[in-house]
């Protein structure tokens, strides 16, 4: 999908935006631990066109990190979104904060619109006038509270926003688009100079192919491959405060634009909360995944023969990433090349099952063999019956069941364990869905 990002001081009303453009219900609705702490991207609709909506405005600084935090915010959206809604406080005016980032925002060639929000009424507007002066092209004078002006605002920026998400275009033509993500000092830096190296592709060469600046073409395993936001791996980022936020932001929207992630494990060190969170929004992106364990020169030379750290990290695989199971693991060295090439086939194989769909008949043979040999338990003298299944689409696949009352998560999750014993889900996640019929 388009990638639409919202950026601006803190209490500007972002986040009212977010909910008033999305609907107030489901930003309220926050029902999945740990993975929306670090919410950042919406699923939204405007007369049936979709979109990914970044709202930027996750972390608030104290008042001496402003201009930091938001310039922050700032950077990524230009890297990684498709239009950038820039959004300023019509009461108060345009502050030192904003002109800092308007001057950021102009460099860039994206669309930006500048959003005059707390437009109350029509006696407002002339403080929304005041913002031509940013050189911004038209204020839109909103009230992201009451509602006003926020579909004329969305109309035009619609009109502006790509209709093809950088997804989309691979479907005509194009190396397929791989995100590395991990922690700070995995390794992903080190990786990708490996990756790029010598092998570094004259990209205006590749006909068809549409490339933002921060990507980078590389040739790996003799084909060609799109690493999207290098230039946020290239890029250090030094923050007391925020980095977490910001790398989440960054690591968020950048699945946007993947179909395959690359999530860096430092092996020398324990598997810790930061990996899994990451591999959760792996997960939330609905993207492939192909796990690489980076630092293993560093358990194999003779006098570091490090067993014990083995073990260890078998055991923490096995409890850490238990529900990531089903994702190629590979060993690495970036230090010393080597294994990379094992990346391929395994970035290979996620995407070929990301793709994949299986025949409605096959899918419903493999059902009723199912049910027939593992009926849903009994409950309150019921049962419900599943009645037919299809897969509804691919890039996850996503399987619909259609019921005679709700299945127990228990047996969902049955399903979903046969779908992968059977059909061999290996690098992609996969999702079942209900829908009960009466
Ligand atoms: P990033 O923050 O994830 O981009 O990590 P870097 O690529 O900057 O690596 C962090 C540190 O780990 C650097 O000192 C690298 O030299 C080192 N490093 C990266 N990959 C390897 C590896 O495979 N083996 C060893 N021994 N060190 C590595």
């Amino acid at each position: 999908l388009p990638v639409v990002a919202i950026v601006g001081r803190p209490n500007v009303g972002k986040s009212a935006l977010v909910n008033r453009i999305i609907g107030r219900r489901e930003a309220v609705v926050e029902d999945t631990p740990g993975v929306t702490r670090d919410r950042v991207t919406y699923k939204a609709e405007w007369l049936d066109r979709k979109f990914s909506l970044v709202d930027t405005g996750g972390w608030e600084p104290d008042a001496k990190g402003i201009d930091r935090s938001v310039a922050a915010q700032s950077e990524v959206a230009i890297d990684l979104a498709d239009v950038i809604l820039f959004v300023v406080d019509a009461k108060v005016g345009p502050t030192a904060t904003d002109e800092h980032v308007v001057r950021l925002l102009r460099k860039s060639d994206k669309p930006v619109f500048l959003i005059a929000n707390k437009v109350d009424d029509a006696s407002h507007e002339a403080e929304a006038a005041v913002l031509w002066n940013l050189g911004l092209g038209e204020p839109y004078p909103v009230s992201a509270i009451h509602g006003r002006g926020v579909a004329d605002m969305l109309d035009a920026v619609m009109a502006k926003t790509p209709k093809l998400s950088a997804i989309a275009k691979h479907e005509i033509g194009g190396p397929r688009r791989v995100a590395i993500l991990g922690r700070p000092n995995v390794g992903k830096s080190s990786l990708l100079n490996k990756a790029a190296g010598e092998e570094r592709v004259v990209v205006n060469d590749l006909a068809g192919t549409t490339r933002d600046p921060v990507d980078e073409i590389v040739e790996l395993g003799g084909k060609l491959w799109t690493l999207v936001d290098t230039a946020g791996i290239r890029r250090r980022v030094h923050m007391a405060q925020g980095a977490d936020f910001y790398a989440s932001l960054r690591t968020s929207t950048a699945l946007e634009k993947a179909e395959v992630a690359i999530v860096v494990i430092d092996v020398t060190q324990p598997i810790s909360e930061q990996d899994v969170r990451i591999i959760d929004l792996v997960l939330e992106s609905g993207r492939s995944l192909v796990l690489a364990f980076n630092k293993w020169d560093m358990l194999d030379t003779p006098e570091m023969e490090d067993k014990e750290r083995r073990r260890f990290l078998e055991r923490e695989i096995e409890q850490d990433l238990a529900h990531v199971a089903w994702a190629p693991r590979v060993n690495i060295s970036a230090k010393t090349g080597r294994r990379l090439d094992k990346l391929v086939p395994a970035l290979e194989t996620a995407l070929e099952n990301w793709d994949r769909r299986i025949p409605t008949g096959k899918f419903n043979a493999f059902l009723s063999e199912l049910v027939a040999e593992h009926p849903h338990p009994l409950r309150g003298g019921k049962q419900p019956r599943i009645l037919f299944g299809t897969q509804a689409s691919t890039r996850p696949p996503t399987f619909v069941l259609f019921t005679t009352g709700f299945l127990d998560p228990g047996y969902r999750r049955f399903v979903q364990r046969r779908l992968r014993e059977l059909y061999d889900f290996e690098g992609t996640p996969i999702v079942v869905n209900m829908r009960v019929r009466e």
